[in-house]
């Protein structure tokens, strides 16, 4: 079957696929159609941080979907309540709400950004960005987002948003005005080309915030749920948010996103201020539920930490051989490889001999291997990438 030609006939043209047509999957190995076997750099963006089809997960959902898949959020439902549970009790949170999606849950922040600050006169509703940040595709958030690819043949776009460049808090200070609600920003940026801020950054926003009587947001999307290392990237320098979003890896593959706040910033939402069908399905917060059990009460972090520290001494190794490669960037398991070529080859490359990584940015190699990952891979995608860099050189 010529899958690819069908994609193409029936599917619209949004995305720059890869010849991989991938039919099964599980830990870190993926199969295409023609069985052949691939290691999995990648979690398909950050999304299967326990791997592929993870038992555990799967029993939760197996289980769940024996019981009831649907009800609507006019009746409370078990599984939604018991990951809120756990959301709260391992963040600075509060209170949660969850939708289906990264870009819903930021959706979510900027509206209850802009309901808190209605209780001010004048009402403050201005939210500054980061320039190069990703923040989702729907019109909000792609008005946030600082990256005009995405914005582009789009407009009107929102009024009230500012962007200011990145990891510059004079800048922040500068853009602030008493109709300024929030910042929003991510703690690592992920699609800007894993572009991770000086230490102190955050901190130092942080204390803008609380000068100035605004609400920091964090859009924890990519960094969240074990990828950096900690269950939240916020965690490494503690500094805590009044909001924060997450989404992809929260239900390991099953679509979520929840919007995580303070009880004095969560309170502006009242009994109809927003809502969602499918927020925080049952099925997918089973899997959810089993996703935080796992970070939370195994070893998983811990070896998450391990392996990232084995990784980076390989990739600061390669570093020395090659002047192609400008700079390692590593936090956790979310790894940025700058080079001064053209990363999409060294991508497809990769492909070909098996291993699915990704580029972001032209020139920046974006690796998210699941947690779960193992030393053996690792040295074998080294050793793959050894050699295609000495062809490239
Ligand atoms: C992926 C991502 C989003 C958007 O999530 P969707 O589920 O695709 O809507 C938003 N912010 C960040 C940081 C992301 O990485």
């Amino acid at each position: 079957m010529d899958w690819i030609n069908k994609d193409r006939q029936y599917i619209m043209d949004v995305y720059a696929r890869l010849p991989l047509v991938v039919t099964r999957a599980k830990g870190y190995k993926v199969w295409d159609d023609k069985g052949k076997v691939y290691t999995d750099l990648f979690s398909g963006i950050s999304v299967c941080n326990l791997g592929h089809c993870h038992p555990k997960v799967v029993k939760a959902v197996e289980a769940q979907i024996y019981r009831l898949f649907h009800i609507s959020n006019l009746y409370y439902t078990l599984p939604q309540i018991e990951v809120a549970e756990l959301l709260v009790k391992h963040s600075f949170a509060d209170k949660v709400f969850f939708s289906n999606s990264g870009a819903e849950a930021n959706e979510a922040a900027i509206k209850l950004a802009r309901k808190w600050g209605n209780q001010f006169s004048p009402p403050k509703y201005k939210i500054i960005t980061l320039e190069g940040s990703f923040h989702g595709r729907t019109m909000a958030t792609i008005t946030a987002t600082g990256q005009q690819k995405v914005k582009s043949g789009f407009a009107p776009l929102l009024p009230g948003f500012i962007h200011v460049p990145f990891n510059n808090v004079k800048a922040i200070e500068r853009a602030i005005d008493k109709e300024t609600v929030a910042i929003m920003l991510e703690p690592i940026q992920g699609e800007g080309g894993i572009r991770i801020p000086s230490p102190r950054y955050l901190k130092k926003v942080r204390k803008i915030c609380d000068e100035n009587q605004i609400l920091l947001i964090f859009d924890e999307i990519q960094t969240g749920m074990g990828r950096t290392g900690t269950l939240f990237a916020y965690e490494h320098e503690g500094v805590k948010p009044d909001i924060l979003t997450l989404a992809k890896s929260l239900a390991n593959g099953l679509p979520i996103g929840a919007m995580l706040a303070k009880e004095q910033i969560a309170m502006a939402f009242s009994v109809g201020s927003h809502a969602s069908t499918f927020g925080g399905n049952p099925v997918s917060c089973a899997a959810a539920k089993a996703v935080l059990k796992i970070l939370t009460g195994t070893e998983l972090l811990e070896y998450t930490r391990q392996i990232s520290a084995f990784f980076k001494e390989k990739l600061h190794q390669l570093k020395e051989r090659y002047k192609i490669i400008k700079e390692v960037r590593i936090c956790g398991l979310m790894i940025g490889i700058e080079l001064d070529i053209k990363a999409q080859t060294i991508v497809e490359k990769c492909l070909q001999r098996g291993f699915l990584i990704n580029a972001v940015q032209a020139n920046v190699l974006r690796l998210l291997p699941p947690l779960i990952i193992e030393r053996e891979a690792i040295e074998a995608f080294i050793e793959v990438l050894d050699k295609i860099l000495r062809e490239e050189q």
